[in-house]
C-alpha cells in the first residue's frame, strides 16, 4: 500500500527504526520489531546509512520483513549522496522484488567519511530519477528550524517547496523540542504552496549523550524547560528516561489537539519507551476532529 492514502482517513502513528550495528547480533532486530508491531504503527521506516554500501543491504532486509513478516507497511529511507545511478537502479529494483511501494528519497548526511559519489547532489535528484522510472511512493525529510546547512529558513522553504513539486507525496519533519517551532513551519510552508500532509518527526530524548550528538548533528534548538529537565535529571537515568518520555507525550497531545497529519516516532529501537508513549496517546489518535 502506499502510504499516502492513509492520510486521507486518520491521523498517522508510524515508528522509524535502525538496522543494528555491525558489532551488534542480526537477530537483535526482531526483539524490536516483535515489540514494536504489537504497537500496530500505520508503518514503520528503516534508515539506510549516507555510505551506501553493506548498510544498505540491511535496510531492504528489515524493510522487507516489516512488510512481509509482519505484515506492516514499511518505508525503505535511500540516501542519494553516497551511490551512483547503476547502485540506486540496483537498490530500487531490490526494493521492488521485495514489494516495498514507499520510499524516503534523502540526500544523506555529510560527516567526513561521507564519499559523495558524483551523481547526485541533492534529494530533489534522487525524487526526478525514481519518478522517471518507477512507480513508488515518495516521501521527503523536511526541517521545522530550517536545515543546518541552510543560509535563511526562506531559502530552505523555496527548495522544499521545489523537492516536493519533484513528485513527493508526503513530508516527515526532524525532530523539535518545541511545538511552535513546527506550527510556524507549517505556515510557511502553506505560504509557500506546500500542500502534502506533514508529520511531525518526535523524538523521546531518554539520555544527555543522545541529545547532545543531536544538537551538534541536527542544530536543533533546546528549549528552556527542556534544558531544566536535563539538570534536574541528568544524574539519575531513570528519572531522565521518565521525563523524557513524559516530554515527549505533552508534544504528541499538543500536535494531536492541533489537528496534526501524523506522528512519527523516532523509536531509537527501543519497545519499552514507544510502548509507553503508544499507552498515553493511542486513544486520542483515533478521536475523529469535529
Ligand atoms: P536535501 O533536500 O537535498 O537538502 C539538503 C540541503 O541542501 C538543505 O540545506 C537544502 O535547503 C539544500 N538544497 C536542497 N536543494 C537544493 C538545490 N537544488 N540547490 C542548492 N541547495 C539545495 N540520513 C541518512 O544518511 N540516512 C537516513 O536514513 C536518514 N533518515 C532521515 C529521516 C528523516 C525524517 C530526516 C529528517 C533526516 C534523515 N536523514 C538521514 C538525515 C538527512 O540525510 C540529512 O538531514 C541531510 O543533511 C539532508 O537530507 P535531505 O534529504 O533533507 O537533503
Amino acid at each position: 500500500m502506499k502510504i499516502s492514502e492513509l492520510f486521507k482517513e486518520k491521523t498517522v502513528l508510524s515508528f522509524e527504526i535502525f538496522p543494528p550495528k555491525p558489532t551488534a547480533e542480526e537477530t537483535v532486530i526482531y526483539e524490536t520489531l516483535d515489540g514494536l508491531t504489537g504497537l500496530h504503527p500505520d508503518f514503520i521506516s528503516v534508515t539506510y546509512g549516507a555510505g551506501g554500501g553493506k548498510n544498505g543491504s540491511k535496510t531492504i532486509k528489515i524493510a522487507s520483513d516489516v512488510k512481509n513478516r509482519y505484515n506492516i507497511e514499511s518505508v525503505a529511507h535511500l540516501p542519494c549522496i553516497g551511490i551512483t545511478k547503476n547502485q540506486a537502479v540496483q537498490i530500487l529494483d531490490s526494493l521492488k522484488e521485495n514489494s516495498i511501494e514507499n520510499i524516503l528519497a534523502l540526500r544523506g548526511d555529510i560527516s567526513p567519511d561521507t564519499v559523495s559519489a558524483g551523481d547526485f547532489s541533492h534529494a530533489s535528484e534522487l525524487i526526478e530519477f525514481i519518478r522517471e522510472r518507477y512507480d513508488f511512493n515518495i516521501i521527503a525529510a523536511c526541517y521545522p528550524e530550517g536545515h543546518p546547512e541552510s543560509k535563511s529558513i526562506i531559502e530552505d522553504i523555496n527548495f522544499l517547496k521545489h523537492k516536493v513539486d519533484c513528485g513527493v507525496s508526503h513530508l516527515i519533519t526532524q525532530l523539535f523540542l518545541d511545538n511552535n517551532y513546527f506550527y510556524e513551519f507549517c505556515e510557511r510552508a502553506t505560504i509557500a504552496g506546500i500542500d502534502v500532509p506533514i508529520e511531525a518527526g518526535i523524538m523521546p530524548v531518554t539520555n544527555k549523550a543522545q541529545i547532545e550528538r543531536m544538537v551538534k548533528l541536527c542544530g536543533i534548538r533546546l528549549p528552556k524547560k527542556f534544558i531544566k529537565m536535563m539538570e534536574r535529571y541528568e544524574n539519575n537515568p531513570v528519572a531522565l528516561r521518565d521525563a523524557g518520555i513524559a516530554y515527549a507525550i505533552d508534544q504528541i497531545v499538543d500536535l494531536i489537539s492541533q489537528d496534526v497529519n501524523g506522528i512519527h516516532l523516532y523509536t531509537m529501537n527501543n519497545p519499552y519507551v514507544a510502548k509507553r508513549i503508544y499507552e498515553a496517546v493511542h486513544r486520542l489518535l483515533a478521536v475523529q476532529h469535529c
